[in-house]
């Protein structure tokens, strides 16, 4: 099934299409493994002043191993799944401390590394040290399915698989560093979800999507339900032009700064419910008034934040910052609309 492949094409396709990325200059190790983990939930063109400033404050492993893991947060901030950075430093210290600061060469000892799950590894092997291996990101599953006419769920782990053997069986011995790339580079400028650009493709004289006229029937994924919405009350507590902060230690944006928070139900809690929770978590306050809306998506959930104001009617286990300290701190998107629309409106309306 996986015969046939126009691998020659696609590469003479590639060597001229590709754009001009700052990491293909050397194909410095350190530099593709930042690249691929920022580029694994962001836009390649949104992520790539992120890259810029990222490279700059951290040029090395090494520095990137011994920086204080706030300053990689704030380096971060606005590019969002921070365990991706968390897990970039842990693997930085890993291989300062175990590997004497070389990044392995080996899908297989990438694996070892934390935050270095399947994809990551096969990138950085073959897109950094040329091995061959294949790359399968949602660009080449993409391509592939469309390629081979594959009717099987890419969002089943058992169909990734076969993709991967059937790329694995094509893939040019010695030339995976640009094959792989190729792919990659075909799923995000022509074979792209909608109106794929065929007349322009390199595989299009054996596609099966293209012959048949199917390109938008692929790939073939089972429908997923909506995503929950999901209710915080958020408290804005003031003190001498200070701002109530606590550091998360939940898995989800553990180690970013925000507002107090807790989730709630609008429709059942009460303010008095509203205050228990808070007590719960040490914070014992006196509701306020409520000062505005703010509204984020996460990929799993979206996050309907009612902002109040408060005032402590104990010592509460907060840091106090002032706009200026907080503007250091690491954020999350929704943290900072908080600041912006609902701190800073009343920051200047109280001027
Ligand atoms: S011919 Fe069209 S559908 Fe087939 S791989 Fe190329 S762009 Fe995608």
């Amino acid at each position: 099934m996986s015969s046939g492949f126009p691998s020659n094409a696609l590469l003479d396709w590639f060597s001229h299409a590709q754009r001009t990325l700052p990491w293909r200059k050397n194909y410095d190790p350190y530099h593709v493994w930042v690249s691929e983990i920022m580029a694994q939930q962001t836009r390649i063109k949104q992520m790539l002043p992120y890259y810029e400033r990222f490279l700059t404050q951290f040029p090395t492993i090494r520095a990137l191993a011994d920086a204080d893991s706030q300053s990689v947060l704030k380096a971060w901030e606005g590019l969002g799944y921070y365990s991706r950075a968390r897990n970039l430093q842990h693997a930085a210290q890993q291989i300062v401390n175990e590997k004497k600061g070389k990044i392995p060469q080996t899908k297989k000892e990438l694996l070892a590394l934390k935050g270095f799950g399947p994809y990551i590894s096969s990138a950085v092997a073959s897109i950094a040290f040329n091995e061959n291996v294949p790359v399968v990101d949602g660009n080449v599953l993409r391509v592939s399915t469309r390629f081979w006419g594959v009717w099987d769920d890419v969002t089943l782990p058992p169909t990734r698989k076969k993709i991967e053997e059937m790329l694995q069986e094509v893939l040019p011995k010695g030339n995976a560093r640009a094959f792989n790339q190729a792919l990659m580079e075909l799923g995000a400028l022509i074979c792209v979800p909608e109106n794929p650009l065929c007349e322009k493709c390199p595989l299009r004289q054996s596609c099966y999507a293209f012959v048949h006229g199917k390109q938008s029937y692929f790939p073939v994924k089972t429908k997923k339900g909506k995503v929950p919405i999901k209710h915080f009350a958020m408290l804005i507590l003031e003190k001498g032009g200070k701002y109530a902060l606590h550091q998360r230690t939940e898995k989800l944006l553990h180690g970013m700064w925000e507002f107090p928070m807790v989730e709630f139900s609008p429709l059942c809690d009460s303010a008095h419910e509203i205050e228990t929770k808070f007590s719960e978590n040490g914070i014992n306050v006196k509701l306020g008034p409520n000062k505005g809306l703010v509204s984020h998506a996460y990929s799993h959930f979206t996050q309907y934040v009612h902002v109040f104001s408060a005032r402590p009617i104990k010592t509460i286990p907060v840091e106090w910052a002032s706009r200026e300290e907080m503007e250091k701190k690491p954020l999350s998107k929704v943290q900072q609309k908080v600041m912006k629309h609902v701190v800073g409106a009343t920051a200047s309306h109280s001027q």
